[in-house]
């Protein structure tokens, strides 16, 4: 199973120093072929050392340059960052990043070999239109983007599940992540939206869930990692 952490605009760099201590004190627990990963704010990326990968939630597609308020490639190999989320939804919403945009960023990342997580996710009101509503939509965001890059795993994260509290529905999940599966390669597919301590083994034992993309339950390591670890 994977396990991902999504930080978001949480945590300092100190206190992840404090989380990551705590992290790999729980780790030594950990079932050998799981796979943890935490995407840190940039102010927090550095060389962790622990049996987890650590990530990037975003990047600008070049080296350097003249792109104020952004990281290149250049600030992440300082860190040695080679994963990176690519599609969150808060991104396409919030920072109005377009399919255009998306697929060119992972179109970058990918000829530099990262690992990409890559987010996709529809709104309540398609998932109220029906089934084929929301295939339709999921299919439209692998627009321009190679599914079958070896280093990829996909996160299906809808969007009215994210930071609501409200997880998908176990039937939900597996319809969508069985439909998914036909199209992506069988790629990692993880689960994104109110995964949390009390839900995470319901989760997991969906055929077709290969982890789980975690928000607000990964920002307290003791948190996440009884979810890794259950
Ligand atoms: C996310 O934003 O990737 C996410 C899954 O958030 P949460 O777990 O808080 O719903």
């Amino acid at each position: 199973m994977i396990f991902a952490a999504n930080f978001k605009t949480n945590h300092t760099r100190k206190s992840t120093q404090v989380y990551v201590k705590e992290l790999n004190e729980k780790l030594a627990a950990k079932k050998p072929e799981d796979k943890v990963y935490i995407f840190l704010p940039a102010t927090a990326l550095d060389v962790y050392e622990g049996d987890f990968r650590v990530g990037t939630q975003n990047a600008y597609p070049a080296v350097n340059g003249a792109y104020t308020g952004e990281i290149g490639l250049e600030q992440l190999a300082e860190f040695d960052i080679k994963t990176i989320l690519i599609g969150h939804s808060e991104r396409r919403e919030y920072m109005g990043e377009s399919q255009e945009k998306v697929a060119e960023k992972f179109s970058f990342f990918q000829k530099q070999n990262f690992e990409i997580i890559y987010c996709i996710g529809e709104p309540l009101h398609i998932r109220e239109k029906g089934f084929e509503a929301v295939m339709q939509y999921l299919l439209a965001q692998f627009e321009g983007i190679d599914i079958g890059y070896d280093h990829l795993i996909i996160a299906y994260e809808p969007i009215w599940a994210i930071g609501t509290g409200r997880s998908a529905t176990v039937e939900e999940i597996s319809t969508t992540h069985r439909a998914l599966k036909k199209v992506i390669d069988n790629k990692p597919l993880l689960y994104g939206g109110s995964a949390k301590p009390a839900n995470i083994k319901e989760i997991i034992n969906i055929a077709g869930v290969d982890g789980v993309l975690v928000g607000s339950a990964s920002l307290d390591a003791s948190s996440f990692s009884q979810m890794i670890l259950s």
